[in-house]
């Protein structure tokens, strides 16, 4: 009998059996409200009859159609649909597997396209595993540690993130621009630099909204330059901020859009949009792999397009949204240890603080044990692991966010009183 790889650490010691809606069970068949939603990738609840549906007849009908060799319906009807959400500019669409795929996709045709080495990424960035993507990873030591050589090229700019600085957002906005030009005129030249690489929020990195004068002064900043912006959308994407994508908030235009985790509701399937003149400055063969767009993934990401317009999932994200950041509001007003609420949409976040203000992990991590020990899935991020974030599925419903609450407040009052 082979055993679980030590690299295998769960949050909690739930094995779940079945999942419905935002809610899951486990062997015994105790019901857990999932405010996990697998960190934010069923966007339409676990096991949504019309996804199964989907997903059923395709796997009966075409598993595996490899797109160099031979294209598939359910990708070409795919591509077609992510016009009626993606910007009309970025007409066109390329499949991949993982977040970190993606990432690793828009990396080289940014890289391709300008021929430009080096990438500005932002403090307290996620963008993944891989080496190129953890190279462009800033949120914690742990994602880079351990594996040098990491990828060069990539230089470091603020986030405008005001919490953490003790700032309004003004102050951390003008600090965060004004530090991006000093690295601009210092260490990456604009003729050196392919790409600004940015989410909209920041995910792993704690949940810090960017905002419209940051994203604006990015968009100037790279038209200026010739540089490319390229929204990570990995985590904010297919409504989870309450818009479609996190970058409507900010009315700012990438020039690369990465896509994952909501698209196909847990099927493994990423994509990057761009204008098809820039796609075309790569060339076939420099990208992809034997699985990207595959034909079950693809069909179940068509169906989570039609239930999340059909069931108005990106207004119940927005609605909902303010009504369980309203209960957090209120359950943080009720002691210091959370020392901010924020988050846009269905994509909230609590920092836990000590009495000195520092980040405080340990009293983040008993709330989250607390919680699931009385019966709600929850997760922690932040540079520090002192954030733990609120990431149900979009369908969630206001009399399940009163549950959640109810037991959010249960657990925060035990990790905070011991
Ligand atoms: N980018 C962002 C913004 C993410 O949040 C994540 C995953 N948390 C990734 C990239 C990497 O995605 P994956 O784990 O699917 O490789």
């Amino acid at each position: 009998m082979a055993n679980l790889s030590p690299l295998l650490k769960q949050a909690t010691p739930v094995v779940v059996a079945r999942g419905e809606g935002v809610y899951l069970y486990d062997q015994d068949d105790r019901r857990y409200l999932d405010f996990t939603a697998g960190i934010g990738v069923t966007s339409t609840g676990h096991c949504h009859p019309r996804v199964v549906a989907a997903a059923q007849e395709q796997v009966a009908t075409l598993i595996h159609g490899q797109y160099t060799t031979v294209m598939h319906r359910p990708l070409l009807t795919l591509t077609e649909r992510l016009g009626e959400v993606l910007p009309e500019r970025l007409d066109s669409v390329f499949f991949s597997n993982s977040g970190s795929e993606a990432v690793e996709a828009a990396l080289r045709l940014a890289r391709h396209a300008t021929a430009r080495p080096n990438i500005v990424v932002f403090h307290g960035s996620f963008h993944g595993r891989t080496i190129g993507a953890a190279s462009m990873t800033t949120s914690g030591t742990k994602f880079r540690a351990g594996f040098s050589p990491i990828m060069g090229g990539v230089a470091v700019s603020p986030f405008p993130t005001a919490y953490r600085y003790g700032w309004d957002e003004q102050t951390a906005t003008e600090f965060a621009l004004r530090e991006l030009d000093y690295l601009l005129a210092t260490v990456t030249a604009p003729a050196e630099t392919a790409a600004f690489l940015v989410e909209p929020v920041l995910g792993e990195g704690g949940y810090v909204p960017a905002n419209t004068a940051f994203m604006e002064g990015l968009r100037e900043r790279a038209d200026r330059h010739g540089i490319l912006l390229v929204v990570d959308e990995v985590q904010t994407g297919w409504g989870r901020t309450g818009r479609f994508w996190g970058h409507d908030h900010f009315g700012v235009q990438p020039d690369i859009l990465i896509t994952a985790k909501g698209l196909a509701s847990g099927f493994p399937l990423s994509a990057i949009a761009a204008p098809a003149d820039l796609m075309a400055k790569a060339w076939p063969g420099s990208q992809g792999g034997t699985y990207g767009g595959n034909a079950v993934a693809c069909a179940a990401a068509i169906a989570t397009l039609d239930v999340i317009r059909d069931e108005g999932l990106v207004d119940n994200a927005r609605v909902v949204g303010a009504a369980l950041s309203a209960g957090l509001e209120k359950v943080a007003a009720n002691t210091a240890g959370i020392g901010d609420v924020r988050g846009l949409g269905l994509m909230l976040g609590n920092e836990f603080i000590t009495a000195d203000g520092q980040p405080d992990p340990t009293t983040a991590q008993r709330a989250q044990q607390k919680a699931a020990e009385l019966g709600l899935l929850l997760l922690t991020c932040g540079p520090f692991g002192n954030v733990v974030r609120m990431i149900p599925a979009l369908v969630v419903t206001k009399e399940q966010v009163e549950d959640a609450l109810a037991i959010w407040a249960a657990a925060v009052d035990f990790a905070t009183s011991a």
